[in-house]
């Protein structure tokens, strides 16, 4: 039996968004109550991208800043659990390298975020965008994590990093069994994909998810934004002309419709059918009115903690260096007993 622990990363990469918040941080915060949990700020996950698209040194600092600021300001205890940046415990990119070695390309290729993330020109993709998913699968084993709190996008990942955890046990089996650790010395990790909202659309296109990369600013709402630029970008949203329906059945087929009743009924913490009781029929401008001053209401106050944070970088990277050293002492202690079952000679 492994010990129950929850372990989970976002990118400090551009600007966190509603998706973000109610897909993943929500999430993490609720989970604080039953587990221990360990929230990493995951920098080198954010440099896989092209330079200009994550921004560079400055950008790479404040951005790693902003997310530990929103991890805060939402309600996640740096006290009780452990919020760090995944660059300083290099144990994640140790275990990596073994996880290069246990992971098949066969498996890489069917990744779908890599291919919607290096898009035609694959050839001019960085090899961490491809090797992305085997890095995840060490953060999140690197602790042995048991439940891992990802929006609806993630799911693919965390089935790669359980055949990941199941090859290591098999393959290493005896060397497992013989260094005392039983049949399985990584967990088969359990996804949480549960929360308000997880998966929350652009507001340019149904079809495509809101994302912190995104190219249009106006197709997500950010946990930044003042509250004019939430309700212009809420009356620009996306539509169709018909009324909004009064039966949740009527959002089949209309995947904006059912995206802005679907951000509205997680902020208000109610079923869907129970804001289309309230809105249906209606025109949706009289609906976007309300679910503006509902995003306001519920964003602005984790905004302004955020800037208030954000306002004193010394105490965040205190935040950072005091979560990695105890986020260490785990990682360290899994990485001695990899290279054991490896065999790799050690100190
Ligand atoms: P990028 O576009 O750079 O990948 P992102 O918006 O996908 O950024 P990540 O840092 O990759 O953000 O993801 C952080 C967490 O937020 C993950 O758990 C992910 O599943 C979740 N998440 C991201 N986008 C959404 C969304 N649109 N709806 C729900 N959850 C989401
Ligand atoms: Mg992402």
């Amino acid at each position: 039996m492994f010990k129950e622990r929850v372990f989970s990363g976002v990118q400090p990469t551009g600007n966190l968004h509603l998706g973000n918040y109610l897909g993943a941080i929500v999430n993490f915060v609720a989970l604080q109550k039953r587990y221990e949990c360990i929230y990493c700020v995951v920098d080198m996950h954010a440099i896989t991208v092209p330079l200009n698209v994550w921004g560079g040194p400055e950008e790479l600092r404040r951005n790693t800043r902003e997310v530990t600021a929103a991890f805060i300001a939402a309600g996640i205890d740096p006290k009780k659990h452990i919020v760090f940046n995944q660059s300083q415990v290099a144990e994640h990119a140790e275990l990596t390298w073994v996880f290069n070695c246990v992971a098949r390309l066969g498996w890489l290729n069917r990744m779908t975020q890599f291919k919607e993330k290096a898009g035609k020109d694959r050839e001019n993709a960085s090899i961490g965008l491809y090797d992305y998913p085997v890095l995840m699968a060490a953060d999140i084993l690197v602790y042995r994590a048991t439940h891992v709190p990802v929006g609806e996008d993630q799911k693919q990942h965390l089935e790669l990093t359980r055949d990941i955890a199941q090859k290591f046990n098999n393959d290493f089996g005896d060397s497992i069994r013989a260094r005392g650790f039983g049949d399985a010395f990584f967990p088969l990790t359990e996804p949480l994909i549960q929360g308000p909202a997880t998966r929350v659309m652009s507001l340019r296109d149904g079809t495509k998810k809101m994302s912190k990369s995104d190219a249009s600013d106006q197709s997500r709402i950010n946990l930044t934004d003042d509250a004019d630029a939430i309700a212009l970008k809420i009356r620009r949203a996306k539509t169709d002309p018909e009324p909004l329906p009064t039966e949740e059945a009527g959002l089949e087929k209309r995947a904006e419709a059912d995206n802005l009743v679907g951000i509205y009924a997680a902020l208000a913490e109610k079923p869907k059918a129970d804001v289309l009781k309230e809105f249906g029929g209606g025109q949706f401008s009289a609906f976007k009115t309300a679910l503006a001053d509902l995003s306001v209401a519920k964003l602005s106050p984790i905004a302004a903690e955020m800037k208030r944070l954000t306002q004193d970088p010394a105490y965040i990277d205190s935040v950072l260096a005091e979560g990695a050293a105890r986020a260490q002492v785990i990682a360290a202690e899994t990485m001695k007993a990899v290279k054991d079952i490896v065999g790799f000679v050690r100190r």
